[in-house]
């Protein structure tokens, strides 16, 4: 075996970076192997929006899951992972409009037609953005395969999903109170809308009864809806109120006449006991009127602004500017009791944060239940398993509860619902294509629904949409169901949840076996990160500044289960100079290995060799481990340490003399550990782990499919770890005495030692020349008692004591002072953080990290005493 070539002086992670991800791709080493017997692992990308944007939490849920697929490929796995963005309706409305707006012009001003070619156009130049960036990232993609949810064959699936639901009964059209976004102009199903606490006002209104002198009291937090009112409701046990039951209202500010109606539904604790009705702008009062045949006002419009019925005085106003001229009008009338403060939560649009209003229209909606039932049942079981493992708990409690489903959006851009109305004779058809004439009349004079589908409505067809599961395709058999999902928490229930509910409705299977729910990326002082703090990390920026290895490092480090990422500058910095460590190690085995013909034999292999082969092979197992647990932060420390302390730190400097000797067995052993580390780190850093590893002797075109490393007990050697965990021990404790006593590292001393055990005797006198190189001793003996009269600095570890000589090292009287004066420093130091822990108040007030933080600094400033006051006798 021989090495190619020696590696560049520095690791510049672009190039490198450019030239691996179009290679990966030119030589299609992602492309997965349809109807392939081998045993399959496959996932589907949650697609990002087409106006996405990396950022940093994109990152995190496109690197994870790259770490799984690479690992999973190099496993010897047919890997599919499936790539595709989503239409995302609104987020296109915004960006279109937007633009449009700058121009003066509105969505309804350009019609339907004209704004869905500038939104195709806008995609066609934008849409992928996104895409690129992936591929930056390194993200092991299918790109044969990359789906949109627009795309002809996806469209044809959402429809027929749609007509087959609507057959079924489980979609069906309804004249219902839904949510409405004012700025977004379109409905949203019940959990696009965020409830936020606000401090709000309960107004006191006094309704007058018809033809009495007497009022009736009731509270609202909207005064502006009581145009709409259509009745009073008071509870029927409610003695205050009996006498009023069946009388009439005249309702102030509208000439209308209202009943006072009885429901047990009523609150008798909320207000006066007696509330407004109004049908149309209140989830509550919809269902009081639709059990006592209430009429429905309408006085707001899907804008937020008051209609017609609203009356002459309000129309046109905005909702909340017809709320001040009511409350004044009220006023004026003497009708305004009192004002009381008052917290309560309102409803707001998830995308734009405006305050929705509820709105009365023919809506859409799937009937979930019944498909629930199913998707809480795979859960129930086991067959999908969440991890952490306590968002199933979540996901439980929100599927018991779930309502039906509002899928139709007042928007364009997105699957334009497919059903026509009849003209003629009111006849709703759902079909596949545009119908030409009506089943019931055979008018042809029909209007399709103008609205389209919820984005959701597609994405929870992702994982078998994208397979072409309809046509039976190679890809459907071969890879579905899919093994891993990864996802952020805040979409457990608006995708995760209905893609369980379509994949087994509509695939006949669980859509994914494991759902990894991935924390949330804050700032390194654990906060949010937002625009407003300006604390936001761009991952391009750092892509740019560090390499994107060390991001993709960096998020692995630090995706613990169950816990947000607290993500820092620091840290990305600190693994680019891993990455350098790597650089530089490697590029010493190669230099030293260039045009040697190298070859391991069993029974050539040193202490080192053995040691380093033992401990490779116990973290080959743990990765994998940690890995078939998704323990990224695990396997990422893992590895670090095992590359940056044993490998760099420990093997490197153990087989330099070997090197020199031109040992082929232990030349051998350092290239196949560096080659076994690059595979091993793969996964994590796949850029630069295949430049160092094309310059290692050749097997495979790539690394991305070279065999992952398989634990081989054979390599394990318990005996061989102990006795270098001993040699390691005296070498760091000469290293420690060195230090702690300023000995200058180039500084040559002589070692003493008193050793009992006979094995352990012979074990130093083998190794005297690694302990002698790697701690600088000029000699070293091994004694029964050490020299009289020379000043010495002594050392233990287990039942060894070692004695270093100070003759000719250092100044002594300089060297006393220096521990004299350092002493008196820490003292002071001591007497500081003892009086600050005594001071009780600051023991209650301080938070525990805190108490806790200065405890241990207490701790390590009497150990440091301690050792200085050491040093000091031993120089008397
Ligand atoms: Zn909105
Ligand atoms: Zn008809």
């Amino acid at each position: 075996m021989k090495a190619k070539l020696i590696l560049e002086k520095a690791y510049n992670p672009k190039p490198v970076e450019e030239k691996w991800s179009k290679f990966w791709i030119d030589e299609g080493l992602f492309i997965a192997q349809a109807s392939s017997q081998q045993k399959k692992f496959s996932m589907v990308l949650p697609p990002p929006n087409v106006t996405g944007i990396l950022h940093v939490g994109h990152a995190l849920c496109f690197t994870l899951p790259d770490i799984i697929v690479r690992w999973r490929r190099m496993q010897g796995y047919n890997t599919l992972w499936l790539p595709g963005t989503d239409h995302a309706s609104i987020a296109v409305h915004h960006v279109i409009e937007q633009n449009l707006a700058e121009k003066g012009l509105t969505r309804e001003q350009i019609g339907r037609e004209e704004f869905l070619k500038i939104a195709w156009e806008w995609k066609e130049k934008h849409g992928g953005i996104i895409i690129n960036q992936l591929k930056k990232l390194g993200a092991s993609l299918d790109w044969t395969r990359e789906r949109f949810t627009l795309d002809e064959g996806f469209s044809k699936s959402v429809r027929w999903v749609f007509i087959s639901l609507y057959k079924e009964g489980l979609i069906y059209r309804d004249y219902y109170l839904v949510n409405r976004c004012p700025r977004c102009r379109t409905v949203l199903s019940d959990i696009e809308v965020e409830h936020k606490e606000l401090k709000g006002k309960l107004y006191y209104i006094k309704y007058p009864l018809k033809e009495s002198e007497e009022f009736v009291v009731v509270a609202t937090t909207r005064p502006e809806t009581m145009l709409g009112d259509t009745a009073v409701a008071v509870h029927p046990e409610d003695g205050r109120y009996s006498k009023f039951q069946g009388k009439k209202i005249l309702l102030p500010l509208t000439n209308r006449v209202i009943p006072v109606i009885a429901d047990e539904k009523v609150e008798r604790e909320f207000g006066t006991g007696a509330v407004k009705v109004t049908p149309a702008h209140d989830p509550v009062d919809f269902e009081l009127g639709k059990k006592h045949n209430l009429e429905q006002v309408i006085v707001i419009d899907g804008r937020g602004v008051m209609t017609e019925d609203a009356g002459e005085e309000f129309r046109s106003l905005d909702r909340f500017e017809c709320r001040e001229r009511v409350l004044l009008k009220l006023k004026r009338m003497g009708l305004l009791k009192k004002i009381e403060d008052y917290r309560h939560a309102v409803g707001h649009c998830y995308r734009c944060k405006t305050i929705i209003e509820p709105h009365l229209s023919w809506q859409w909606f799937v009937k979930v239940a019944p498909l629930a039932k199913e998707a809480i049942r795979v859960v129930e079981e086991g067959k999908i398993r969440f991890i952490p493992s306590n968002w199933a708990k979540t996901y439980f409690e929100w599927m018991y509860k779930i309502h039906d489903w509002c899928i139709s959006r007042q928007l364009w851009w997105g699957h334009r619902i497919p059903a026509w109305y009849c003209q003629d004779c009111n006849e709703v058809i759902v079909d596949m294509e545009a119908p030409q004439k009506c089943l019931k009349c055979k008018s042809s004079n029909l209007v399709q629904d103008e609205d389209v589908l919820d984005t959701w409505f597609s994405s929870s067809l992702w994982p078998f949409a994208t397979m072409d599961w309809r046509e039976e395709t190679e890809d459907f058999k071969t890879f579905y169901p899919t093994d891993l999902m990864l996802t952020g928490f805040d979409i457990i229930f608006f995708w995760v949840a209905r893609m369980i509910m379509m994949g087994l409705k509509f695939a006949g299977d669980i859509p994914f076996q494991h759902v990894f729910i991935n924390g949330l990326v804050r700032d390194f002082k654990r906060r949010k990160m937002s625009k407003s703090e300006g604390n936001v990390i761009n991952p391009l920026d750092m892509i740019e500044k560090y390499g994107t290895d060390a991001l993709r490092f960096t998020l692995a480090a630090l995706a613990i289960p169950g816990m947000d990422l607290s993500l820092s500058e620091e840290r990305m910095a600190g693994y680019r100079a891993f990455s350098n460590k790597i650089w530089n190690a490697s590029r010493f085995v190669l230099m030293n290995l260039e045009g040697e013909d190298f070859e391991i034999k069993e029974e050539e292999l040193t202490l080192a060799d053995r040691w380093i082969r033992s401990r490779l092979d116990k973290m080959v197992e743990e990765l994998n481990e940690a890995l078939e647990g998704y323990k990224f932060y695990e396997a990422a420390d893992k590895v670090y340490h095992f590359i940056w302390d044993e490998f760099c730190d420990w093997y490197i400097e153990l087989v330099k003399p070997s090197l020199k000797e031109k040992n082929k067995t232990s030349q051998g052993v350092l290239v196949e550990t560096l080659d076994r580390i690059l595979r091993l780190l793969h996964p994590f850093m796949p850029f630069i782990t295949e430049e160092i590893w094309q310059h290692l002797p050749p097997s495979q075109k790539s690394l991305t499919i070279a065999p992952f490393p398989e634990p081989d007990k054979s390599l394990r050697n318990e005996e061989v770890e102990a006795e270098m965990e001993l040699l390691q021990k005296a070498i760091i404790e000469v290293r420690t005495i060195r230090a702690e006593n300023r000995i200058p590292p180039k500084k040559k001393i002589d070692l003493w030692m008193k050793v009992k055990k006979e094995e352990e005797k012979s074990l130093i006198k083998k190794h005297r020349i690694d302990i002698q190189t790697l701690a600088n001793i000029r000699s070293m003996e091994i004694v029964d008692a050490f020299p009289q009269g020379e000043r010495l600095l002594k050392g233990v570890v287990g039942s060894w004591e070692m004695a270093l000589s100070l003759e000719g090292i250092l100044d002594l009287e300089q060297e006393k002072k220096r521990l004299e004066r350092e002493i008196s420093k820490i003292s002071l130091d001591i007497e500081k953080v003892e009086s600050r822990l005594k001071k009780a108040k600051f023991l209650s007030r301080a938070p525990e990290n805190v108490v806790q933080e200065t405890k241990q600094r207490l701790k390590s400033l009497l150990n440091r005493k301690t050792k200085l006051e050491e040093s000091l006798r031993n120089l008397s």
